[in-house]
């Protein structure tokens, strides 16, 4: 008898436009295919034999075995994992999904540090969402299939319903990761992330040295927990020159992956911003230091810095889920107060509020949101005519700042002029 495969149990799987996506919970990973293809994926939620070679998704099978999505079945196992997906009233347009794939979720605006490229607005007149409230917008997003919730603040571990929001989140198929100051980690917290779910927990990087202390103590209880460790790395012209020496210093204490963020221009750092932002020459550093340092740690970067891949090409780019700004079509931010906007930097352009309006209306609307939407609406210099234009975007909140359009290109491009 043929060898019998079926979809691991923890794939989560979502129609679009375009055909659907896959969400592979344990590994992070998300695919998008065509639509013969999620409907090969859709059939594989009860075991059967791999399909002929001439079926339209063959091809993609030794990819989706390599990468955990299709494993052997036991010989007893019958029946399908899960219902089937159901299709939402809105399947997105192909260019925006139909639900995000990950919602930052701003969960307090409250903090006991006061760093000055902090780009949360001050905690405002309305009061915070509940953990009720919460936990009855994550019940909207399971059904919306999101797939994973990016939790900040603020500092989130000041939020006193946290652990019960990030487990809600968990037992309904949502993967959360949480992003701390770390000033209130200790090995309690710790065990508590573990047991609630969280898949990964990312340390902010501070240039103050007190606070690197304070980072490396909760660090070590960090990597000797079950969570996946890594830290945040906000590369001012500053910390640039200093980069090296602490990728090394992540290096010995054991830290796998660092995230290297671009300073961005939010609603309360305009200040902060001015003499903190990276100019195309400290771009063109930042690459050269990063190639060095990729392989011997696993670094990504943010957003708004795929510019710094634009000699990669497309497909590649678009292998390794690279998607650049995605602010409106693949993320948005939700406030404390229910505030939903297309991500953390453009925190003006409000959609509407959760508390008046169910969230998958507010999605499917995207008021404000049009020219971030409009397909045909790309970047213009110097960003018009790039090879990975689609796949970078420009970095939206940096164009609107620098020359009061969303639609300005990155004048910082490291490409520009190469
Ligand atoms: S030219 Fe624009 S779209 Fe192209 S890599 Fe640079 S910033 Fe991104
Ligand atoms: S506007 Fe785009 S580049 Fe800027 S932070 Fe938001 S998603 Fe990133």
């Amino acid at each position: 008898m043929a060898e019998r495969w079926r979809l691991a149990k923890a794939v989560t799987l979502r129609p679009e436009a375009f055909g659907g996506m896959a969400f592979h919970r344990a590994r992070g990973i998300t695919l998008e295919v065509d639509a013969e293809a999620y409907e090969f994926l859709c059939a594989c939620r009860s075991p059967g034999p791999l399909p002929p070679a001439n079926h339209p998704a063959a091809h993609l099978v030794p990819q989706l075995i390599h990468l955990g999505f299709l494993v052997p079945a036991p010989s007893e196992t019958t029946g399908a994992l899960t219902p089937p997906p159901q299709a939402t009233s809105w399947l997105g347009d192909g260019y925006t999904l139909s639900a995000p794939e990950t919602i930052h979720l701003a969960i307090t605006a409250r903090c006991n540090y006061a760093c000055p490229g902090c780009y949360v607005p001050h905690p405002g007149a309305e009061p915070e969402l509940s953990p009720a409230e919460w936990c009855r917008l994550i019940d909207q997003w399971a059904q919306m299939r999101v797939f994973q919730l990016a939790v900040g603040g603020g500092e989130p571990l000041l939020y006193p319903g946290l652990f019960e929001v990030l487990a809600h989140a968990r037992a309904r198929g949502i993967v959360p990761s949480l992003t701390t100051n770390g000033t209130r980690l200790t090995a309690e917290t710790v065990r508590r992330l573990a047991a609630a779910g969280v898949a990964r927990v990312n340390l902010s990087w501070d240039a103050d040295e007190q606070r690197q202390s304070t980072i490396v103590a909760v660090l070590q209880l960090l990597l000797d927990s079950t969570l996946q460790t890594g830290v945040n790395l906000l590369v001012t012209p500053t910390l640039l020159s200093d980069l090296p020496r602490i990728l090394a210093q992540l290096r010995t204490l054991g830290v796998q992956r660092a995230t290297i963020l671009r300073p961005k221009p939010g609603a309360a750092n305009a200040a902060w911003y001015e003499t903190s932002r990276l100019h195309r020459a400290d771009l063109l550093r930042l690459r050269a230091v990063l190639r060095e340092w990729q392989g011997v740690l696993d670094l990504e970067v943010d957003s708004a810095l795929v510019s710094l891949m634009r000699d990669q090409q497309p497909a590649f780019l678009r292998r390794r889920a690279v998607y650049g700004c995605a602010a409106a079509r693949r993320i948005c931010t939700v406030w404390p107060d229910g505030l939903v906007t297309p991500c953390s930097f453009l925190a003006d352009l409000g959609a509407g509020n959760v508390r008046q309006v169910p969230f998958t209306e507010l999605w499917r609307r995207g008021e404000n949101w049009e020219p971030l939407r409009d397909a045909n609406a790309q970047p213009q210099d110097p960003c018009a005519g790039c090879d990975i234009i689609r796949l970078c975007g420009g970095a939206r909140c940096i164009a609107r700042y620098e020359k009061g359009d969303l639609l300005a290109g990155d004048a910082a491009c490291p490409q520009h002029h190469e």
